[in-house]
C-alpha cells in the first residue's frame, strides 16, 4: 500500500545548506512541502537560500551556526523549534575537505578535520534526536564520502572522519530503530559543487573531463543527484530502509 503519510509536511534541518549538495537538498525537501531550516556557517549564504525557498512558496528559515560550536548549535535548534516546529528530518551536509600527504598531517589539522566532519555530525544528530524520539518518527541522512569506502592517499584525515560518519550513522540506525527513526548515509563522489571546484582550482583534483573519464557513467554528478536520493531517504516511503550506505557516484565505487 502506498504511504499517504509521504505527503505530510515535516520540519527539516539541513546543515551545510548554503552551498552545493546541502543547498540542493534544501530545494528538494522544500519542493516536497517540508519546512526547511538552512543551517550553515555562512549566514549570508543561508539567508540567500532561505529567501529563495520562500520566494518559491516554501516555509524556510536561515540559521547561522558552526556545527562544531555546541552552544551556538543548541541555540539554532531551539530557534528552529520555536519558528518551524520540532526537527523531524536532519540532513548533515556541512563538511570540510583537505588534501595533505600523510606524513605532513599535523595533530591540529587532524583534529580540525575530525571536528568539523565527524564531531559536527555527532553534535547535530544529538541535537535533533530528542525531537524525533518524542515524535516517534525521524529521518537522518548523513553525507559522508566515497573516500571512506575506498581510502584516499592524500585525505587520510578526511576519509577517517567520513568513515566515522558512516559507522556513526549505522550505530544510530540500530539505536533508534525502536523509536521509528531511520539513519542512512550517502557517500558522494565527483559532484560538481563549490567545494569540488575549489579543490580543482588548488590543483588537488584533476579537471572535470579527466574525472568524468574515470566514472563508469562517463560524467560527473550534480548536487541534484545527491539531493534526490537524500529526499527519498527522508521520505515516509523509505521507512524500511535504515543503516544503509547508498552510493550515488555514477558507478565509480561498486
Ligand atoms: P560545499 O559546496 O563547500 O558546501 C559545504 C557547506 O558546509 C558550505 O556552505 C560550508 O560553509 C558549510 N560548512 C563548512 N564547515 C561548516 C561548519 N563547521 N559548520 C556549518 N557549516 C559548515 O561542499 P559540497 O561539495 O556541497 O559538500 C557537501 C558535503 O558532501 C560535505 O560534507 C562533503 O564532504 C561531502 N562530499 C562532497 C563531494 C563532492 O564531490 N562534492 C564528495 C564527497 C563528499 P563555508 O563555505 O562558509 O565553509
Amino acid at each position: 500500500m502506498p504511504h499517504t503519510e509521504g505527503r505530510r509536511s515535516r520540519v527539516a534541518v539541513v546543515t551545510g545548506g548554503a552551498s552545493g549538495i546541502g543547498e540542493a537538498v534544501c530545494r528538494h525537501l522544500a519542493a516536497r512541502g517540508h519546512r526547511v531550516a538552512v543551517l550553515d556557517l555562512d549566514g549570508d549564504g543561508a539567508d540567500r537560500v532561505a529567501k529563495a525557498l520562500r520566494a518559491d512558496g516554501a516555509e524556510a528559515l536561515a540559521a547561522a551556526a558552526d556545527v562544531t560550536d555546541r552552544p551556538a548549535l543548541g541555540a539554532a535548534f531551539a530557534e528552529i523549534r520555536s519558528a518551524l516546529g520540532p526537527t523531524e528530518i536532519l540532513v548533515t551536509s556541512a563538511g570540510l575537505v583537505a588534501f595533505d600527504r600523510f606524513e605532513e598531517i599535523t595533530p591540529e589539522r587532524w583534529d580540525r578535520l575530525i571536528d568539523v566532519n565527524l564531531t559536527g555530525t555527532f553534535n547535530c544528530c544529538q541535537m535533533a534526536l530528542p525531537d524525533m524520539v518524542a515524535a516517534r518518527w525521524g529521518r537522518i541522512v548523513t553525507i559522508s564520502s566515497s573516500s571512506a569506502q575506498r581510502g584516499s592517499p592524500e585525505m587520510a584525515h578526511y576519509a577517517a572522519a567520513k568513515g566515522g560518519v558512516i559507522v556513526l550513522t549505522k550505530s544510530l540506525a540500530r539505536a533508534y530503530a525502536p523509536h521509528g527513526i531511520t539513519a542512512n548515509s550517502i557517500p558522494p563522489s565527483g559532484i560538481e559543487t563549490p567545494m569540488q571546484h575549489r579543490s580543482q582550482a588548488e590543483g588537488n583534483l584533476p579537471a572535470s573531463a579527466t574525472m568524468a573519464a574515470a566514472i563508469p557513467l562517463g560524467h560527473l554528478g550534480t548536487p541534484d543527484d545527491i539531493a534526490a536520493a537524500a529526499a527519498f531517504l527522508a521520505s515516509a516511503e523509505a521507512g524500511f530502509i535504515t543503516g544503509q550506505v547508498l552510493g550515488v557516484n555514477g558507478g565509480s565505487v561498486l
